[in-house]
Protein backbone atom coordinates (compact mmCIF):
# COMPACT_ATOMS: atom_id res chain seq x y z
CA UNK A 1 0.00 0.00 0.00
CA UNK A 2 1.07 3.32 -1.29
CA UNK A 3 -0.07 6.62 0.32
CA UNK A 4 -0.47 9.65 -0.94
CA UNK A 5 -1.94 12.77 0.52
CA UNK A 6 -3.00 16.06 -0.12
CA UNK A 7 -3.39 17.06 3.81
CA UNK A 8 -0.91 18.87 6.01
CA UNK A 9 0.39 15.86 7.82
CA UNK A 10 2.71 15.35 10.77
CA UNK A 11 4.74 12.82 12.07
CA UNK A 12 2.18 11.41 14.21
CA UNK A 13 -0.44 10.44 11.55
CA UNK A 14 3.08 9.54 9.17
CA UNK A 15 3.67 6.79 11.56
CA UNK A 16 0.32 6.11 12.26
CA UNK A 17 -0.11 5.37 7.94
CA UNK A 18 3.25 2.96 8.20
CA UNK A 19 1.49 1.11 11.25
CA UNK A 20 -1.14 0.63 9.28
CA UNK A 21 0.43 -1.02 6.69
CA UNK A 22 1.70 1.67 3.96
CA UNK A 23 4.65 0.72 2.53
CA UNK A 24 5.18 4.02 1.60
CA UNK A 25 4.16 8.03 2.12
CA UNK A 26 4.30 10.54 -0.21
CA UNK A 27 3.14 14.13 0.32
CA UNK A 28 1.60 16.62 -2.11
CA UNK A 29 2.51 18.28 -3.91
CA UNK A 30 4.01 15.49 -5.84
CA UNK A 31 6.66 15.63 -8.23
CA UNK A 32 6.42 12.62 -11.11
CA UNK A 33 9.58 11.66 -11.24
CA UNK A 34 9.55 10.91 -7.16
CA UNK A 35 6.39 8.98 -7.11
CA UNK A 36 7.41 6.76 -10.18
CA UNK A 37 10.94 6.45 -8.58
CA UNK A 38 9.50 5.84 -5.47
CA UNK A 39 6.74 2.75 -6.79
CA UNK A 40 10.13 1.47 -8.82
CA UNK A 41 11.39 0.81 -5.43
CA UNK A 42 8.36 -0.27 -3.93
CA UNK A 43 7.93 -2.89 -7.04
CA UNK A 44 11.07 -4.35 -6.49
CA UNK A 45 10.40 -4.88 -3.15
CA UNK A 46 7.91 -6.53 -3.86
CA UNK A 47 9.47 -8.77 -6.39
CA UNK A 48 12.57 -9.44 -4.12
CA UNK A 49 9.98 -10.53 -1.26
CA UNK A 50 8.37 -13.15 -3.52
CA UNK A 51 11.35 -14.75 -5.08
CA UNK A 52 12.82 -14.98 -1.25
CA UNK A 53 9.34 -16.61 -0.48
CA UNK A 54 9.50 -19.06 -3.41
CA UNK A 55 13.53 -19.93 -2.71
CA UNK A 56 12.03 -20.31 1.19
CA UNK A 57 9.15 -22.78 -0.08
CA UNK A 58 11.77 -24.65 -2.43
CA UNK A 59 14.31 -25.31 0.61
CA UNK A 60 11.98 -26.40 2.92
CA UNK A 61 10.76 -29.32 0.03
CA UNK A 62 14.50 -30.58 -0.51
CA UNK A 63 14.83 -30.00 3.24
CA UNK A 64 12.16 -32.56 3.76
CA UNK A 65 12.51 -34.90 0.81
CA UNK A 66 14.95 -37.61 0.29
CA UNK A 67 16.87 -37.00 -3.11
CA UNK A 68 17.31 -40.44 -4.33
CA UNK A 69 13.75 -41.69 -3.91
CA UNK A 70 11.83 -38.29 -3.80
CA UNK A 71 9.99 -39.89 -0.49
CA UNK A 72 10.01 -38.04 2.79
CA UNK A 73 13.29 -37.79 4.34
CA UNK A 74 13.44 -39.62 7.91
CA UNK A 75 13.13 -36.07 10.13
CA UNK A 76 10.50 -35.03 7.99
CA UNK A 77 8.50 -38.62 8.20
CA UNK A 78 9.03 -38.88 11.98
CA UNK A 79 7.38 -35.16 12.48
CA UNK A 80 4.47 -35.58 9.85
CA UNK A 81 3.96 -38.93 11.95
CA UNK A 82 4.11 -37.24 15.13
CA UNK A 83 1.45 -35.27 14.09
CA UNK A 84 -0.47 -38.32 12.82
CA UNK A 85 0.00 -39.20 16.54
CA UNK A 86 -1.56 -36.41 18.52
CA UNK A 87 -4.54 -36.26 15.69
CA UNK A 88 -5.11 -39.51 16.87
CA UNK A 89 -4.96 -38.78 20.58
CA UNK A 90 -7.65 -36.51 19.69
CA UNK A 91 -9.99 -38.04 17.20
CA UNK A 92 -9.60 -41.82 17.98
CA UNK A 93 -9.01 -43.86 14.80
CA UNK A 94 -6.69 -46.73 14.01
CA UNK A 95 -3.52 -45.85 13.36
CA UNK A 96 -0.72 -48.70 12.02
CA UNK A 97 2.96 -48.05 11.30
CA UNK A 98 5.18 -50.11 9.39
CA UNK A 99 8.77 -50.76 8.80
CA UNK A 100 10.25 -52.44 5.31
CA UNK A 101 13.49 -53.58 4.54
CA UNK A 102 14.43 -54.96 1.05
CA UNK A 103 15.34 -58.51 1.31
CA UNK A 104 19.34 -58.88 0.67
CA UNK A 105 20.14 -55.55 -0.65
CA UNK A 106 23.56 -55.73 -0.32
CA UNK A 107 23.49 -58.75 -3.08
CA UNK A 108 21.67 -56.30 -5.85
CA UNK A 109 25.08 -54.00 -5.14
CA UNK A 110 27.25 -56.11 -5.07
CA UNK A 111 26.33 -58.46 -8.06
CA UNK A 112 24.88 -55.57 -10.36
CA UNK A 113 26.61 -52.19 -8.89
CA UNK A 114 25.40 -49.52 -6.96
CA UNK A 115 24.21 -47.71 -10.08
CA UNK A 116 21.33 -50.95 -10.34
CA UNK A 117 20.80 -50.44 -6.32
CA UNK A 118 19.88 -46.97 -6.86
CA UNK A 119 17.20 -47.69 -9.51
CA UNK A 120 15.97 -50.42 -7.43
CA UNK A 121 15.60 -48.40 -4.20
CA UNK A 122 13.80 -45.67 -6.75
CA UNK A 123 11.37 -48.22 -7.90
CA UNK A 124 10.54 -49.79 -4.81
CA UNK A 125 9.63 -46.08 -3.62
CA UNK A 126 7.63 -45.54 -6.51
CA UNK A 127 5.73 -48.82 -6.07
CA UNK A 128 5.04 -47.80 -2.48
CA UNK A 129 3.74 -44.17 -3.01
CA UNK A 130 1.45 -45.79 -5.68
CA UNK A 131 0.30 -48.46 -3.25
CA UNK A 132 -0.48 -46.92 -0.72
CA UNK A 133 -3.18 -43.78 -0.34
CA UNK A 134 -2.86 -40.29 -0.19
CA UNK A 135 -3.49 -39.55 3.10
CA UNK A 136 -0.57 -42.24 4.12
CA UNK A 137 3.18 -41.11 4.58
CA UNK A 138 6.16 -43.01 3.20
CA UNK A 139 9.19 -42.27 4.41
CA UNK A 140 12.99 -43.61 3.93
CA UNK A 141 13.95 -44.12 7.27
CA UNK A 142 17.81 -44.65 5.55
CA UNK A 143 19.88 -46.94 3.89
CA UNK A 144 17.35 -49.45 2.13
CA UNK A 145 14.64 -49.15 5.07
CA UNK A 146 11.23 -47.50 5.00
CA UNK A 147 8.95 -46.21 7.16
CA UNK A 148 4.96 -46.36 6.40
CA UNK A 149 2.31 -44.16 8.37
CA UNK A 150 -1.05 -46.05 7.68
CA UNK A 151 -3.75 -43.62 9.17
CA UNK A 152 -7.25 -45.12 10.14
CA UNK A 153 -6.17 -48.10 8.81
CA UNK A 154 -5.98 -50.95 11.13
CA UNK A 155 -3.51 -53.93 11.81
CA UNK A 156 -5.86 -56.43 9.01
CA UNK A 157 -6.13 -53.40 6.56
CA UNK A 158 -2.33 -52.49 6.48
CA UNK A 159 -1.45 -56.18 6.08
CA UNK A 160 -3.48 -55.85 2.69
CA UNK A 161 -2.10 -52.67 1.62
CA UNK A 162 1.49 -54.35 2.10
CA UNK A 163 0.58 -57.30 0.87
CA UNK A 164 -0.04 -55.80 -2.29
CA UNK A 165 3.09 -53.63 -2.24
CA UNK A 166 5.23 -57.30 -1.81
CA UNK A 167 3.03 -58.38 -5.01
CA UNK A 168 4.36 -55.43 -6.77
CA UNK A 169 8.23 -55.50 -5.56
CA UNK A 170 7.83 -58.60 -7.52
CA UNK A 171 7.81 -56.45 -11.00
CA UNK A 172 10.28 -54.00 -10.01
CA UNK A 173 13.39 -53.91 -12.50
CA UNK A 174 16.42 -52.19 -13.14
CA UNK A 175 18.17 -51.46 -16.30
CA UNK A 176 19.40 -54.51 -17.87
CA UNK A 177 18.05 -56.86 -14.79
CA UNK A 178 18.61 -60.18 -15.67
CA UNK A 179 14.80 -62.24 -16.37
CA UNK A 180 15.24 -64.12 -13.11
CA UNK A 181 15.52 -61.19 -10.91
CA UNK A 182 13.26 -60.89 -8.06
CA UNK A 183 12.91 -57.71 -5.26
CA UNK A 184 10.92 -59.20 -1.80
CA UNK A 185 11.18 -57.38 1.42
CA UNK A 186 10.54 -58.58 4.50
CA UNK A 187 7.87 -55.96 6.77
CA UNK A 188 7.25 -55.12 10.41
CA UNK A 189 3.90 -53.54 11.51
CA UNK A 190 2.55 -52.10 14.59
CA UNK A 191 -0.55 -50.58 15.44
CA UNK A 192 0.46 -47.01 17.10
CA UNK A 193 -1.00 -46.44 20.33
CA UNK A 194 -2.43 -43.55 22.91
CA UNK A 195 0.55 -44.00 25.56
CA UNK A 196 2.81 -44.03 22.53
CA UNK A 197 4.84 -40.94 23.43
CA UNK A 198 6.31 -40.46 20.16
CA UNK A 199 6.14 -42.31 17.06
CA UNK A 200 9.29 -43.86 17.42
CA UNK A 201 7.69 -45.98 20.27
CA UNK A 202 5.55 -47.64 17.43
CA UNK A 203 8.42 -47.70 14.90
CA UNK A 204 10.24 -49.30 17.55
CA UNK A 205 8.06 -51.85 18.22
CA UNK A 206 7.50 -52.56 14.02
CA UNK A 207 11.53 -52.99 13.66
CA UNK A 208 11.31 -56.30 16.51
CA UNK A 209 8.34 -57.12 13.75
CA UNK A 210 10.53 -56.51 10.79
CA UNK A 211 13.61 -58.73 12.74
CA UNK A 212 10.68 -61.69 13.05
CA UNK A 213 10.16 -60.95 9.31
CA UNK A 214 13.86 -61.43 8.28
CA UNK A 215 14.29 -64.91 10.95
CA UNK A 216 11.58 -66.38 9.78
CA UNK A 217 12.87 -66.59 5.98
CA UNK A 218 12.53 -63.23 4.90
CA UNK A 219 10.05 -61.82 2.13
CA UNK A 220 6.58 -61.74 4.65
CA UNK A 221 5.25 -59.80 7.11
CA UNK A 222 4.77 -59.92 10.76
CA UNK A 223 2.87 -58.01 13.26
CA UNK A 224 4.13 -56.59 16.74
CA UNK A 225 2.44 -58.40 19.32
CA UNK A 226 0.56 -56.10 22.08
P1 LIG B 1 18.75 -58.26 4.82
O1 LIG B 1 17.91 -59.13 3.97
O2 LIG B 1 19.14 -58.91 6.09
O3 LIG B 1 18.12 -56.93 5.04
O4 LIG B 1 20.11 -58.03 4.02
P2 LIG B 1 20.58 -56.74 3.27
O5 LIG B 1 21.69 -57.15 2.35
O6 LIG B 1 19.44 -56.05 2.64
O7 LIG B 1 21.04 -55.84 4.45
P3 LIG B 1 22.39 -55.14 4.80
O8 LIG B 1 22.07 -54.23 5.93
O9 LIG B 1 23.48 -56.14 4.98
O10 LIG B 1 22.74 -54.29 3.53
C1 LIG B 1 22.08 -53.15 3.18
C2 LIG B 1 22.72 -52.63 1.93
O11 LIG B 1 22.03 -51.46 1.45
C3 LIG B 1 24.14 -52.24 2.12
C4 LIG B 1 24.27 -50.86 1.50
O12 LIG B 1 25.36 -50.83 0.63
C5 LIG B 1 22.99 -50.73 0.72
N1 LIG B 1 22.55 -49.33 0.60
C6 LIG B 1 22.22 -48.47 1.58
N2 LIG B 1 21.91 -47.27 1.07
C7 LIG B 1 22.06 -47.36 -0.26
C8 LIG B 1 21.88 -46.43 -1.34
O13 LIG B 1 21.52 -45.26 -1.18
N3 LIG B 1 22.12 -46.89 -2.60
C9 LIG B 1 22.52 -48.17 -2.84
N4 LIG B 1 22.72 -48.54 -4.09
N5 LIG B 1 22.70 -49.05 -1.85
C10 LIG B 1 22.47 -48.65 -0.58
MG1 LIG C 1 17.88 -55.24 3.88
MG1 LIG D 1 18.42 -52.58 6.37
Amino acid sequence: MLLITGEETDADTETKAFEAGAADFIRKPMHPSVVRARVKLQLELDLRARALNAANIELQRLASIDTLTGCMNRNHFLATADQELSRMRRHDYAVTTAVLDLDHFKNVNDTYGHAAGDEVLQQAAQVLREIVRHEDSVGRLGGEEFGILLPVSDISGARTVLGRVQEAFAGVRFSGAPKDFSLSASIGISEVYHRDAKIEDALKRADVALYDAKRGGRNRICVSMP
